[in-house]
């Protein structure tokens, strides 16, 4: 079989994703069961985009629109952006994908840190791309190493703001000096998938950054605040040259039509955004503070996910917490740690509570 494919395919391990409710059922016949694995939104989505899913769901017949030519107009407005600067993806993945596969070579090298969002890493080894995994630093992108890791080869760096699975964040300052250390031909990639739950004063908004520096790509997702995970759909924004190049290798019909309809409407939707940072906002503090309270380690967070340090094997707890119904995320780098995505009060409670008999 290994003659099959390239030597880091053959090294690849899928990624895998928080285990489905669905999946918990059929294990262990638990009904009830609250998953806080995946980063979703606890409030799902905007009512408005349900309903304009349900108007868009008689067209399905119809091939999507390739260009997206609404949702375009109506995110280019959102952003101050032309049209030409935004990419589209099923889910922002996929333009992770379109950069590393429209921009690199085998010969090629990108950076990104050890952790981050693991489909980096997937994705590179995908391509049989060569690349840096840098460690972090006190829990936080370590960007002096990473501007160190890069070389003439380096085509692209990655750096999640916030961190995957981490929560922290690259201040603004950290991230300029960091623009300022990289050589004008890498392109950097912004990838701000929880933009919208940070409040931290010092964090940079990418889009006010892309003037600092030219080769700056910045992706957002409809999956995490805007609660639409299961359409797929994400973008970046980026110079018009480079979506030039990514459009090309783009699949023509990447942003379904259900997707396409959802995402114009849950725009318009300020308020639903609004409520799920806010609740967001007030259970990440009880959620962290309860957390500490059983003697573990909470990274402080910007996100709405926790970084939990366990000091002990993670993986007999999170097989526990599944027969208490509490879905979390092992993370397979971080072997004592669990990553639990902030839900409802009651959700939370119930993996509190879940957590507290599990330590004993
Ligand atoms: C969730 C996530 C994404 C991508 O999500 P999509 O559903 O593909 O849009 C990208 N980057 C980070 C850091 C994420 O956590």
């Amino acid at each position: 079989m290994n003659s099959l494919v390239i030597p880091s395919i053959e090294a690849l391990k899928p990624y895998e994703g928080g285990k489905p409710l669905e999946e918990l059922y059929r294990e262990l016949g638990i009904t009830d069961a609250v998953k806080l694995a995946s980063n979703e939104n606890p409030l799902g989505p905007s009512p408005m985009a349900l309903k304009a899913v349900k108007g868009a769901v008689d067209d399905i017949h119809r091939y999507p629109d390739a260009q997206a030519f609404r949702l375009r107009q109506r995110l280019s407005e959102h952003l101050g952006v032309s049209g030409e600067e935004i990419i589209f993806g099923a889910g922002s993945n996929e333009v992770i994908e379109l950069l590393i596969r429209t921009f690199t070579t085998a010969a090629d090298h990108v950076v990104f840190s050890e952790p981050s969002f693991s489909m980096y890493r997937i994705v590179a080894m995908g391509a049989g791309v060569q690349f840096s995994a840098v460690p972090v630093r006190n829990w936080t992108h370590d960007l002096e190493a990473v501007a160190a890791a890069v070389t003439e080869s380096t085509r692209l760096v990655l750096i999640d703001n916030p961190n995957n699975p981490l929560g922290t964040y690259a201040s603004e300052t950290a991230l300029l000096r960091f623009l300022e250390a990289i050589p004008k031909t890498v392109i950097v990639a912004l990838d701000e998938a929880y933009f919208e739950y940070v409040d931290a004063a010092d964090y940079p908004d990418g889009m006010r950054l892309r003037s600092e520096y030219e080769r700056l790509v910045v992706l957002r997702t409809f999956s995490k605040i805007y609660g639409l995970a299961g359409l797929r759909a994400g973008y970046g924004i980026a110079p018009r040259g480079l979506v030039d190049y990514m459009n090309r290798l783009r699949a023509p019909f990447n942003l379904n039509n259900l997707a396409q309809a959802a995402a114009l409407a849950a725009l318009s939707d300020a308020d639903h955004v609004k409520r799920s940072k806010e609740l967001n906002r007030l259970e990440r503090a009880s959620v962290s503070r309860a957390l500490r309270e059983l003697g573990v380690d909470v990274v402080p967070s910007q996100t709405n996910f926790v970084l939990v340090d366990l000091h002990r094997d993670a993986m007999p707890v999170y097989e526990a917490l599944l027969k208490h119904g509490v879905i979390v995320r092992p993370l397979p780098p971080l072997p004592s740690c669990v990553r639990i995505t902030i839900g409802t009060r009651s959700e939370n409670t119930r993996m509190v509570d879940g957590l507290r008999e599990v330590l004993g």
